[in-house]
């Protein structure tokens, strides 16, 4: 991989992805040990334990820009312990409005277990992605093994307002036992972070995740 001079990450950057990635491997395993075929039922709570195998995909970073440069909060930059009821943040205010809906009757619910189901991206500007994408190229190498992470401006979910990144390690491992009671799922198995309305979803269980947006036959438009 070329080197790539980057500018130094801002300081709340910093602390999240060390956030991100070091409670990752938890709920990734917890993610697999869940499942996403499992008939959809009602639980009183998300289990106390969670499971210490090792991940199966390598832990990566939520996708924020490392040099957001001149895009702010307008084109979907997301401050720091941001909640799906922001809506005064445009990243969220900019979601479609039946997914964000869910995510708010699902946080409600969240709440009352003592989970806090924080916001790290939303809706974001083509400029936006294209500038995540441009970063995870030099990061990985090719657009190929980008393409495995990031989506371009044109087939995002994110820019169309249908996608949402969670926040938060236990966030993540609630919405992965339960979210599928509000429409809420996991789309690529490699993004636990990442979370898509499917309405079935609550009657039908969630559709199996892809292995990586790669799979996913909108990312080829
Ligand atoms: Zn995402």
């Amino acid at each position: 991989m070329p080197h790539v001079r980057r500018a130094p990450p801002a300081r709340r950057i910093r602390i999240r992805r060390a956030r991100a990635t070091g409670l990752l491997a938890a709920v990734v395993a917890l993610a697999v040990a869940v499942g996403h075929m499992v008939p959809a039922s009602p639980s009183p709570s998300p289990s106390a334990t969670v499971a210490a195998s090792p991940p199966a995909t390598p832990a990566a970073d939520v996708p924020r820009p490392a040099d957001p440069g001149d895009l702010g909060a307008a084109d979907g930059a997301v401050p720091d312990d941001t909640t799906v009821f922001d809506d005064d943040v445009p990243g969220v205010a900019g979601l479609d409005p039946a997914l964000l809906r869910a995510l708010r009757a699902a946080a409600t619910d969240a709440a009352g277990d003592g989970v806090a189901i924080l916001v790290d991206s939303g809706r974001r500007s083509p400029a936006y992605q294209r500038r995540l994408l441009d970063e995870a190229i030099a990061r990985y190498g090719s657009e190929a093994e980008a393409a495995r992470w990031v989506a371009t401006p044109e087939t995002s979910a994110h820019v169309s307002g249908d996608a949402v990144d969670i926040g938060g390690a236990d966030a993540m491992a609630w919405l992965s036992a339960y979210g599928r009671a509000h429409g809420l799922c996991q789309t690529y198995r490699n993004e636990p972070w990442h979370y898509e309305l499917r309405p079935d979803a609550a009657a039908r269980g969630c559709p199996p995740p892809y292995a990586d947006p790669t799979q996913d036959p909108r990312m080829r438009g």
